[in-house]
């Protein structure tokens, strides 16, 4: 096989570090409106629908973090991916069920998504020797359409994850509703952040293309962006 950044074309490489540099000033510009500096945000690229092409150039821009929410798709890009140096971290920002949870510990090093004891559970029997950092999904909104847990049940799943030493529980993660603006989904990213509080977890993983600076003045510790930094994708993606 090629190493990735052979096959790498300028215009593609030029117009992912374009966007990508425009992302990072509004990342840093929002971390100081909330008296941050931008270390304190990770920025995970979004890579769903875009081809192993376009991850190779985010990494050639910088980008260090990706985030897939399919594991389907995920064996197909990520083992085309092996060459990059320095290696990126993988994310699993969609559901995850019980049965693809082999493939997923095998692709994956942190797993966003986990949204009940059961899955947790998997997920640590599959760890072998590894301590597999996981986020806690949560709906903050009660939106039927969408996993998570609910805002009430986050304390007793996050205690009984703790206790599994092949699991790092290291944090919260959401997906807010869709709002034409931004602003209106303020009170959810923060009610995250005092979940997280309470549970005195590190990280906070809300905030996409459409409502990062709201997160990240909220608190976000990671932002997942798909858009702002690949482009659009096909309408019928998930
Ligand atoms: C697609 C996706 C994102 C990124 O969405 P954009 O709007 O493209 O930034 C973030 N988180 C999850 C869970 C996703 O599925």
């Amino acid at each position: 096989m090629q190493p990735a950044g052979a096959i790498l074309h300028q215009e593609a490489i030029d117009r992912v570090a374009g966007n990508l540099s425009a992302l990072q000033d509004r990342v840093r510009r929002a971390a100081e409106r909330a008296g941050r500096s931008q270390e304190t945000v990770t920025i995970v690229a979004v890579c769903k629908t875009f081809p192993s092409e376009a991850v190779a150039a985010a990494h050639a821009a910088g980008v260090r973090h990706f985030g897939e929410n399919r594991v389907q798709e995920a064996e197909e890009k990520i083992p085309a991916l092996t060459g990059l140096a320095p290696r990126p971290t993988w994310h699993m920002v969609g559901h995850l069920q019980t049965n693809k949870v082999k493939d997923a510990v095998a692709l994956f090093d942190v797993i966003q998504s986990v949204d009940s004891v059961r899955l947790g559970e998997a997920i640590a029997r599959r760890a072998g020797d590894r301590r597999v950092p996981v986020l806690l999904e949560v709906n903050v909104a009660g939106e039927r359409s969408k996993f998570g847990l609910s805002p009430e049940a986050v304390g007793g799943v996050a205690e009984a994850l703790r206790a599994l030493p092949n699991l790092d529980v290291a944090g919260l993660m959401t997906v807010a509703p869709l709002a034409e603006d931004p602003e209106a989904v303020r009170p959810v990213f923060r009610r995250l952040r005092e979940l997280r509080d309470a549970l005195s977890l590190r990280e906070l993983s809300m905030g996409m293309t459409d409502d990062f600076e709201i997160a990240i003045e909220e608190g976000a510790t990671i932002v997942r962006i798909g858009r702002a930094i690949f482009g659009e994708r096909p309408v019928t993606a998930g």
